[in-house]
């Protein structure tokens, strides 16, 4: 049986999850449930980064004590994933000693066995918002433009990865398609980035200077730093480095890892780098999506403009939010959502396309006692394909052209006035709409599996639905 392993990054639990997270997650989501109902074997992870000086500030400045914090919020992290429909097996918490520490450490030593990790002295500008040190140039006015605070200068001893022998490695896995960046424009991106090489990097800070963290593997005056730890969940979750790593074995390498284009460099040199001085093998896919602004416009408080995912689920319910995520945000471009758009799109596509056409098939299909024949769904119509080059709006757009076809099939055969002349071939066209609906309901399922479940009870009890799936909003 063939294997799914999926993962989105671990989200930052020092605020709740916005429309990127939430569009994150959705499309790792109707991945895994399609293979699920592939019949693959399929695992999907998600999860939040924990181990950061973030989070303590973050739970400090609203008097709370930091592990109360974390448990508010990954719970609210989890609610709107359950209320999007988020079919996760597991969520993994870097704070969690017995699960993620294990693999942390392991993978730690296997890099150090390699001879990859030097302690070095470092001296530099710290930001404490980008937990990093800085450099001079990107400073304004002596602050950290995207934090607006002024960096401390730090010296400090740090063991070093050397992630600079990696680089000609990393760009050969890239080029010969072993490891797969998509889109395009992140490949070449991250290519270049190799091409002007890497430099070593930080993997450790003085156990004093920073309140969490892993310690490091027999030096305990050094806490692992928060990129190797944070990105190691991809293999801590499935047992790495814990006894029963059976789950390790099954599903690593990764099929595909889903991140946000601002993260590119961790997982794109980084990440593959720990990996291969760890002698592990390296995920197949790197599937890497824009940033999703509102009306063309970064969102923020100030211009009023940000969309909050729970809001849109309390206002549309989750399979409207699903819909929009998978077919109007291109999962390789920057994207748009405005609240204006979002009615637009349910409106058009969802209360008068598929919602009407459901009404209009099914109410037929009662009145006159019409059972469908099980048509084969055409497997040659690119959705599977589509799907397998993670190109979600193309998939769904062949959903909606279905819909589109069944439209016209009743506008032509009119079997609504065909049944009264000849009931013969009126039940025949009825039926053909019916298995059409349900070849539909069995593409949708992936992506608006409620959906897809209440259409296909619709038909097999054979009634038209009570009330309309998707309510016109005005
Ligand atoms: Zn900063």
């Amino acid at each position: 049986m063939p294997k799914f392993y999926i993962t989105t990054p671990i989200f930052y639990p020092n605020a709740n999850l916005h429309i990127g997270h939430a569009y994150t997650t959705t499309v790792a989501d109707i991945l895994a449930r399609y293979h699920r109902l592939n019949g693959d074997k399929t695992y999907f992870l998600t999860g939040s980064d924990e181990n950061t000086e973030k989070v303590v500030r973050s739970a400090k400045s609203v008097g709370e004590d930091t592990k109360k914090y974390l448990d508010d919020i990954v719970s609210n992290f989890k609610d709107l994933f359950a209320k999007l429909e988020i079919s996760y097996d597991q969520f993994i918490r870097t704070s969690d000693e017995e699960n993620h520490y294990p693999g942390v450490i392991e993978l730690w030593k296997r890099i150090a066995d390699s001879g990859d990790l030097e302690k070095r002295s470092y001296s530099g500008l710290y930001c404490v918002g980008h937990e990093s040190f800085i450099t001079e140039k990107d400073l304004v006015d002596g602050k950290c433009p995207d934090h607006n605070e002024t960096p401390q200068f730090l010296e400090e001893e740090n063991w070093f990865f050397k992630l600079s022998k990696y680089t000609e490695l990393i760009k050969e896995k890239i080029k010969s398609g072993e490891f797969r960046i998509m889109p395009e424009t992140r490949r070449n991106e991250i290519l270049a980035q190799l091409d002007r090489g890497l430099e070593d990097i930080s993997f450790s800070r003085p156990a004093n200077k920073v309140s969490v963290g892993i310690p490091v593997p027999g030096d305990p005056s050094q806490k692992i730093y928060v990129w190797c730890d944070a990105l190691t969940n991809y293999i801590s979750a499935l047992g790495f480095g814990r006894k029963d790593g059976s789950l390790f074995k099954e599903f690593w390498p990764a099929d595909v890892q889903i991140i946000g284009k601002d993260i590119l460099r961790f997982h794109a040199a980084i990440w593959p780098a720990m990996l291969l001085s760890a002698g592990l093998p390296l995920p197949k896919t790197l599937l890497v999506h824009g940033f999703i602004t509102s009306g063309g416009k970064k969102m923020s408080k100030s211009l009023g403009n940000v969309i909050d995912p729970m809001e849109l689920v309390e206002e549309y319910g989750a399979e409207a939010v699903r819909y929009f995520l998978a077919r109007h945000i291109s999962p390789f471009e920057d994207g748009d959502i405005t609240r204006e758009s979002f009615k637009e799109a349910y409106n058009a596509n969802l209360a008068n396309g598929l919602g009407n056409l459901v009404s209009r098939i099914m109410k037929m299909a009662e009145q006159n006692q019409v059972k469908s024949k099980k048509l084969k769904v055409e497997s040659d119509n690119g959705y599977d394909k589509a799907i397998s080059e993670y190109d979600l709006k193309t998939a769904s757009d062949l959903i909606w052209q279905m819909i589109a076809g069944l439209d016209e099939k009743i506008q032509k055969d009119q079997p609504f006035k065909l049944i009264k002349t000849d009931k013969e071939k009126g039940k025949a066209v009825i039926g053909e709409l019916v298995s059409g609906l349900s070849n539909v309901a069995e593409l949708l399922a992936p992506f608006m599996p409620e959906t897809a479940k209440e259409i296909q009870k619709l038909i097999k009890e054979n009634k038209m639905p009570g009330k309309p799936l998707f309510p016109r909003k005005d």
